[in-house]
């Protein structure tokens, strides 16, 4: 048997009740279809299969979900630190002892390669268990002494929050999103992607079984044009955490602006590797390579344009050219495959289309720019090179296997590239030159920089970006500060002057 007929036979095991019973909404601890019994169907991208039913809530569901999570919030607002903090470790125990079902459930789900999504599962249980660590302390504050008062600030969670996560490694992103607004002791509504469903239920049901009281945290599916607004308009709904498209997130801004909800808005990205002719030339190649083939492409943090120096320019898309067309392209759960299908028909088309735009405005595809097979939604590793910063392959979000490379000579005009775009989410530079690297990191306009290093997560760093890229940072305290109102109160010291008026 090899290890994709193994994998196989798992997921159908683990599948079975969702091919059976369809996906529901968790309200208030309880397993609710939508209020109208309406459903859509979730497709795999692997063969285009129907994969289960999955509810189609409307407003009236996230309704219910956003008064469950209203009513819960004073008792989970006030249970005691530690309470809350052993409930937030049951879950990553949780959800290590399902890391198996969730990665094989998310590959197949969203068909990223099971070489990376292996530890999806693990990186989650991760981030409650940083964020457990952190409950005791999240409400601490500062204790400002002035001549009349003593001046105490704390901080307090906000409310119920909405949750609302793309399909790209949606269990990690939920994890990241959820862990922290559960610590600083906000209830939740999470509203799922449509393309990707069944994680977000698998973890949601984790929590419950970790003695997550009813209502802290709700689950609704559906699709964002209905499920999303409302959850975004909700008056119960305090902060919604967005993470997705550029446009979606201008949108939500407008729905949520008649209740002032506070966002935090992670978009997308259109972001730059910078490699200098003095740069470790192997280990930038490993880091460029893996930085937008990897995850499918379908990563906010991929460097999909790459910048290089025309000096080394020949050479180095001669040897990048070589490995992208050795990438293997398979089926996600097989644990031999680097490339899996795109998450949906519609993100496909999107993808695809790209390779006439690359010819119509004259870059040159140098590796994949084809389908691959005919059943699924499979795309070779691409690579444009002879393109412009100006095409609209070096400036829109593709949010696939396809790299854009275009040559610069000195850096400033790296610089100007690198800034020229109406993102700014990561940026990667590599050179062996310290002070360039300095003056480099210093301008280039991104919310994080890694220098002679591929995207490596630490979560007490702040992650989000500038520009089109985002509003808002996640990560360490970060986090607690979009969860959290800060609140002072000022205690007089003594019988200080009072101004007397009508006196
Ligand atoms: P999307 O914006 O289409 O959808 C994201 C979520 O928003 C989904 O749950 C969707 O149902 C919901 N939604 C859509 N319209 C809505 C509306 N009007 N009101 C409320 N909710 C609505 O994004 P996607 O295609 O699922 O995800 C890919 C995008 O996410 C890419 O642009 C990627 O760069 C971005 N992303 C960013 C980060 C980051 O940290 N910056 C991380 C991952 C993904």
């Amino acid at each position: 048997m090899t290890e994709l007929s193994t994998h196989l036979e798992k997921l159908d095991g683990y599948l079975a009740r969702f091919r059976e019973n369809g996906i529901s909404n968790l309200i208030n601890g309880e397993d609710c279809p939508a209020l109208s019994g309406e459903t859509f169907t979730s497709i795999s991208p692997i063969d285009e299969s129907v994969v289960c039913t999955v509810a189609r809530s409307s407003a009236a569901d996230v309704d219910a979900a956003a008064e469950a999570a209203k009513a819960a919030f004073p008792a989970w607002r006030d249970l005691p630190a530690l309470e809350r903090k052993k409930i937030l470790i049951g879950i990553a125990e949780g959800i290590e002892a399902r890391a198996e079902e969730i990665a094989l459930c998310e590959c197949h789900d969203t068909g990223q390669a099971f070489r990376f999504m292996s530890k999806a599962a693990l990186r989650g249980a991760e981030n409650f268990r940083y964020f457990a660590d952190q409950v005791t302390s999240a409400r601490d504050g500062k204790n400002l002494q002035s001549p009349t008062l003593m001046n105490v600030t704390t901080r307090v969670p906000i409310g119920p929050v909405g949750v609302i996560t793309p399909w790209n490694t949606p269990f990690m992103l939920s994890t990241w999103k959820i862990a922290p607004a559960l610590a600083a002791g906000c209830t939740v509504v999470h509203k799922p992607a449509e393309f990707s469903p069944v994680t977000a239920r698998i973890l949601a049901e984790i929590a419950h079984e970790a003695g997550l009281p009813p209502g802290v945290w709700n689950l609704v599916n559906g699709f964002g044009e209905d499920a999303g607004k409302r959850l975004t308009e909700h008056p119960a709904i305090k902060a919604i955490a967005f993470v997705g498209e550029s446009r979606t997130g201008s949108l939500i801004t407008k729905q949520g602006a008649d209740t002032l909800k506070r966002m935090h808005l992670e978009l997308g990205g259109k972001n730059p590797v910078v490699v200098f002719e003095d740069a470790d030339l192997e280990r930038a190649l490993d880091a460029v390579i893996f930085m937008i083939y990897s995850i499918n492409g379908e990563r906010c943090t991929s460097s999909s344009r790459l910048l290089i120096q025309d000096s080394i320019k020949e050479e180095f898309e001669a040897r990048l050219i070589e490995r992208v067309n050795r990438i293997q392209v398979g089926h996600p759960l097989d644990p031999q495959t680097e490339v899996g299908p795109m998450i949906a028909k519609e993100h496909f088309d999107k993808v695809t289309s790209y390779f006439g735009i690359a010819e119509e405005d004259g870059a040159t595809i140098a590796a994949g720019g084809a389908r691959e097979g005919d059943k699924g939604f499979f795309v070779k590793p691409t690579l444009f090179t002879n393109a412009s910063n100006k095409m609209r392959i070096a400036q829109e979000e593709i949010f696939g296997p396809v790299l854009t490379s275009i040559p610069f000579s000195t850096e400033e005009e790296a610089l100007e590239m690198a800034n020229d775009t109406q993102y700014g989410l990561s940026g990667y530079v590599w050179t062996n030159d310290l002070t360039r690297a300095l003056r480099f990191t210093n301008h280039l306009e991104a919310g994080m920089i890694w220098v002679n290093s591929e995207n490596v997560r630490h979560l007490p760093t702040p992650f989000g970006g500038v520009k089109s890229s985002g509003i808002g940072r996640d990560g360490g305290d970060w986090s607690f500060e979009f969860y959290m109102e800060q609140k002072h109160i000022g205690f007089a010291r003594g019988q200080h002057r009072i101004p007397r008026l009508g006196a």
